[in-house]
């Protein structure tokens, strides 16, 4: 099993630290900065082997530069983002596969939050990396893309089973929360959801990784019954 930990920095971003005890591969997720992420893997024992970019806004690969001089480690990204990701030193796209040493993740096309975004699916641990698509609850702004490309992903990601872990790449939970009670007010899952999610923030905890199940439930983007309805969510969202 992966060992995964979770390294809040900036003002809401996750970075994720993956631990394949195996071959003691050690790969980072989107590292917005580097030194938190340095001293995380350094207090584990643990050597950054990789890093893997979901995409390539700046507080998803901010870190790359100075992890790659610190640790020779081997950067994989998203190839459609190459030209602005120009730290990369391997292109990857919808269909292949990545090692990190004995575990294999498949590459997943997720493009609306930017044109390439790739997501990383680890089936044998339940687990998926999203970055900016899907977050507890909501999903990501459509910089790049369509309500018609991130329904589809919505509808990929919901392909899995309940208990898939979503790592996602930013703590928007609350925000989402009280959001979605707006759009879904009789949803019961929901408003206890949102009741569970303001004790956690106000304790000063943590509400990601989510699960599909929980987003199933609760996941207004999710669970839009087509892309114009995720389309006109979106965009209230956007301007509240
Ligand atoms: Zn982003």
């Amino acid at each position: 099993m992966l060992e995964i930990v979770r390294i809040p920095v900036l003002s809401d971003n996750y970075v994720w630290l993956v631990h394949e005890p195996q071959s003691k591969a050690t790969m980072v997720v989107d590292p917005a900065v580097a030194d938190p992420v340095l001293e995380a893997a350094a207090a584990r024992g643990w050597t950054i082997t990789d890093i893997w970019n979901t995409h390539w806004h700046p507080d998803h690969t901010g870190g790359n530069a100075a992890i790659k001089d610190a640790t020779g480690c081997t950067i994989t990204g998203p190839a459609a983002e190459f030209a602005r990701i120009p730290t990369l030193d391997v292109q990857v796209t919808g269909g292949d596969t990545v090692k990190l040493g004995d575990v294999v993740a498949d590459v997943w096309d997720v493009p609306a939050h930017t044109a390439g975004h790739i997501a990383y699916h680890f089936a044998d641990d339940a687990a998926i990396f999203v970055g900016d698509t899907m977050f507890a609850m909501g999903c990501g702004r459509l910089f790049e893309g369509t309500a018609e490309q991130m329904f589809a992903n919505m509808q990929q990601l919901a392909t899995l089973d309940d208990a898939t872990r979503v790592y996602c790449a930013h703590e928007y939970t609350l925000s989402n929360a009280r959001f979605a009670v707006t759009v879904e007010p009789e949803n019961d899952a929901l408003a206890a959801r949102l009741a569970a999610v303001e004790s956690a923030r106000a304790a000063g905890e943590a509400t990601v990784p989510t699960t599909i199940g929980a987003e199933r439930a609760t996941n207004p983007f999710l669970r839009a019954p087509h892309a114009a309805e995720l389309g006109r969510i979106r965009a209230l969202k956007d301007a509240a």
